[in-house]
């Protein structure tokens, strides 16, 4: 319960308990780290901690007394969140921060405006925001959230106590899967690798068909027709990261057999035999090559560029090394 729910970020919630032991709350928290790791979680339970009701909690939250349920549900009238997922975050919703920021709380000790994806603000919302930042009223607390920081102002990273959120080592991360979710066998072996120590990423996969898409990506991988490239292009951004990262761990897997990596340690284990067969058939300099080609195509997936163009990049890369 409270922050004891968060998995593997005990650094950051010392520090956070120690400023709520301290009373040092009012004014601009930065929660820094790689997507996936509990940031925007532990400023849910950070806002809990500050405003639970029952005394018995000092330095965490109960998570049932009226006011961390209320929160919990998003119906707490002293907690505003910011969300607008990877859209960008326009004035009008700094604007109307700025009104209830004005306000007395209703009944908190201390009002909580949390900023998801904080880098999403665009350059007119983030000087407003800065003024606020500036001159925050000492009744409140302001969390921004991202994992990308150097996309922030840096006059507004100057003004926040930065908490940083780490990625899980892989086998921390495999042994919470285990022993707190109950994932067993080559899906642990296969999350573990695969979310880079970000329990977030393993815990949306954990309960679909992950093994079963990441095999027919594969086996589309190993003959490249168009079921790989129509697949790809039906698929959201989100989906498609997935999909793009299945195939550079594909990609990384036969590079790293080529120089006798142990089966065991390959992401796809699972398939060790195919990942030979790829790697003889592939020279280095053709998987380099295919590492990078899938890696751009995730930065530029991220940076909104078109995704028929990056595809059939993709697709041109494959038919020259068949
Ligand atoms: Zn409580």
């Amino acid at each position: 319960m409270g922050f004891g729910a968060i998995k593997g970020q005990q650094q950051a919630i010392m520090r956070l308990q120690g400023y709520l032991n301290q009373d040092k709350l009012e004014g601009g928290f930065l929660f820094s780290g790689p997507e996936g790791v509990g940031k925007f979680l532990t400023a849910k339970t950070f806002a809990r901690a500050i405003n639970c009701d029952a005394a018995a909690t000092a330095g965490d939250c109960c998570d049932v007394c009226s006011a961390c349920v209320r929160m919990e549900k998003n119906c707490y009238p002293d907690l505003h969140c910011i969300d607008c997922g990877e859209e960008e975050i326009r004035i009008e919703a700094i604007r109307q921060l700025q009104e209830q920021i004005c306000l007395r709380p209703y009944e908190a000790r201390k009002k909580v405006f949390i900023v998801n994806n904080a880098h999403n603000l665009n350059p007119v919302s983030a000087n407003a925001f800065l003024k606020t930042l500036e001159e925050p009223p000492r009744d409140s607390v302001l969390i921004l959230v991202t994992d990308k920081p150097s996309m922030l102002l840096k006059t507004i990273l100057s003004r926040c106590r930065v908490v940083k959120f780490t990625a899980l080592q892989r086998q921390a991360l495999a042994r919470i899967l285990e022993r707190d979710y109950g994932v067993e066998g080559q899906q642990v072996h296969f999350l573990s690798y695969f979310s880079e120590g970000r329990l977030g990423n393993a815990l949306r996969l954990k309960d679909t068909d992950i093994i079963g898409c990441k095999n027919r990506v594969i086996d589309a991988c190993t003959s490249p027709g168009a079921y790989l490239f129509d697949t790809l292009a039906t698929k959201d951004r989100q989906e498609m990261r997935v999909y793009l990262n299945i195939i550079a761990g594909w990609m990384r897997d036969a590079y790293f057999a080529k120089a006798g990596i142990p089966a065991a340690e390959l992401i796809h284990s699972d398939r060790s035999d195919a990942v030979d067969a790829y790697a003889r058939a592939h020279t280095a300099r053709e998987l380099e090559e295919g590492i990078r080609t899938v890696s751009e195509f995730l930065l530029y997936l991220d940076q909104n560029v078109n995704v028929k163009l990056l595809l059939s990049n993709l697709k041109l890369y494959f038919q020259s090394t068949r």
